[in-house]
């Protein structure tokens, strides 16, 4: 794992969050300036005192050397060592520059300045530093860290950064994580094709999406999988971005080359090949979607690329449902339809549907709300399918009840495998055997006949 180094002006917090970090991490901290005292043996005013700023300055950079030879350590710096091109370029080589961006208002009510010798004495020298100093800060920082003073919220952040640098080959990214089978399936997909390959949980909370994107950048990830709530933030933080994640308005696959990140959308080709591995493939079928959040996009786009004769789109939102027919109307040609799932309308539509996707969380473990109706099921073709994206429970309610009626169903596990295995191949950058690897991994994983 490469350095984290924290730069910033004096009092913006390095020390204490560099600390903090360390407590929290187990990586070892370093202050730059202490390292300075213990190699000249003379404290930092004695420095100045004696041989001056300059020579100061080279203690610093010969510090810098010495420092950087690490791995996996968190090093606090001098407030002045960024002001050196060679200082920082060394730093950077193998280290995430995190400038802690501290308001001078903030840092002037807890700053001590008896051992600093640049500000005793010297009310104005602090608004000088900040002044020769914020455009090198910012165009030498990976992340810009704005710590307001609540240093918990910063260390948090940074132990954000860490689970990037720690992490090895590939994982899965968002808050909250626990419950992802992602692990399960792509350890099983590299297991069955004898590929050697680390793939980690990571929790990334909202706030720490960036930090954690500037960090993957200089960390060994190969590539991650992106779950909610991260879709569609992460998009302008990537370099590039596939036709159908553009499309989709969301990512959930990177990968990273050379320091650039790619992002791509497997969903909904996913979705794709798990309907027509039950034998409904959407061409020329007409479509209800519930929902018009991000799986409901995918949904009704696909269904578009795919020439289903037409989607009806219910939601929550009639506004939302209206937008989301209207713009894959516009971007695929398919005729659309919406409404709201709480009068006729949802009634209506399904006597005409082939096939009905659940795109909410309503059924979902963890979800306290459900359909509080689920009488439109009863008016869909005998031989339309239901399909859930949910995949935990396995049988929902809105599952339960349409077996009960006579029709198919389908959870959303097999569209989770697809996605998975699609995920794979932009990992590995080559084309794998999708139908037997899915095969694989069903048996071993999910076939609850088998266990
Ligand atoms: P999303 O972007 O948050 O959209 C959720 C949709 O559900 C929105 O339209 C939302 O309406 C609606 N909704 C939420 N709570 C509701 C409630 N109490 N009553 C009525 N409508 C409600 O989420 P998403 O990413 O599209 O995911 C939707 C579902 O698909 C989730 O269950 C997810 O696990 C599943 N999924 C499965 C896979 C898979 O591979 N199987 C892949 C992606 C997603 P508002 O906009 O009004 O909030």
């Amino acid at each position: 794992m490469i350095n984290i180094v924290l730069t910033g002006l004096p009092g913006s917090g390095k020390t204490t969050i560099g600390k903090q970090l360390s407590q929290k991490t187990g990586l070892p901290f370093f202050d730059l300036d202490d390292e300075i005292e213990k190699a000249s043996s003379m404290t930092i005013p004695n420095i100045f005192a004696s041989i001056g700023e300059k020579g100061f300055r080279r203690l610093e950079t010969e510090a810098v050397h010495r420092m950087s030879a690490h791995r996996g350590i968190i090093l606090a710096t001098g407030g002045g060592t960024i002001m050196n091109n060679e200082n920082m370029a060394t730093l950077s080589q193998n280290g995430l520059i995190i400038f802690l961006d501290r308001p001078l208002e903030e840092i002037n009510k807890n700053l001590d300045t008896s051992c600093r010798p640049l500000l005793k004495d010297d009310a104005e020298a602090l608004i000088r530093l900040n002044a020769e100093r914020c455009d090198s800060y910012l165009s030498t920082a990976d992340y810009v860290l704005r710590n307001m003073g609540t240093t918990y919220n910063a260390t948090e952040m940074l132990e954000v950064a860490c689970l990037a640098l720690k992490a090895s080959d590939y994982g899965v990214i968002g808050d909250p994580i626990g419950h992802s089978l992602s692990p399960k399936i792509h350890k099983a997909a590299f297991n069955a094709q004898s590929i050697e390959s680390g793939y980690d949980l990571i929790r990334v909370p909202k706030e720490a999406l960036g930090i954690f994107v500037a960090a993957v950048k200089k960390s060994d990830l190969k590539g991650f999988n992106v779950t909610a709530p991260h879709k569609k933030a992460i998009m302008p933080m990537l370099d590039e971005i596939s036709h159908d994640a553009g499309l989709c308005g969301a990512v959930n696959t990177v990968v990273l080359q050379k320091g650039r990140l790619y992002g791509y959308n497997t969903d909904i080709e996913g979705l794709s090949m798990a309907l027509s591995q039950f034998g409904y493939p959407l061409r020329n079928k007409n479509i209800t979607i519930l929902g018009a959040g991000g799986a409901a996009r995918a949904a009704a786009l696909k269904s578009g690329l795919e020439n289903a004769k037409g989607i009806h789109i219910a939601a929550r939102d009639a506004s939302k449902a209206e937008a989301l027919s209207a713009y894959a109307e516009g971007a695929t040609g398919i005729r659309g339809t919406f409404g709201n799932w709480e009068n006729d309308q949802l009634a209506k539509a399904c006597e005409n549907t082939d096939i009905l996707i659940n795109a909410t969380p309503l059924g979902m473990s963890g979800i306290k709300e459900d359909f509080p109706d689920t009488s439109f099921l009863a008016r869909l073709p005998r031989e339309a399918l239901v399909c859930d994206l949910i995949y935990s429970p396995p049988e929902t309610p809105l599952l339960k009840e349409a077996r009960r009626l006579g029709l198919k169903g389908i959870n959303g596990l097999s569209m989770l495998i697809y996605q998975a295995l699609l995920a794979q191949e932009i990992f590995l950058d080559r084309k794998i055997d999708i139908p037997s690897l899915y095969k694989t991994i069903f048996e071993q994983n999910f076939n609850p006949k088998r266990s």
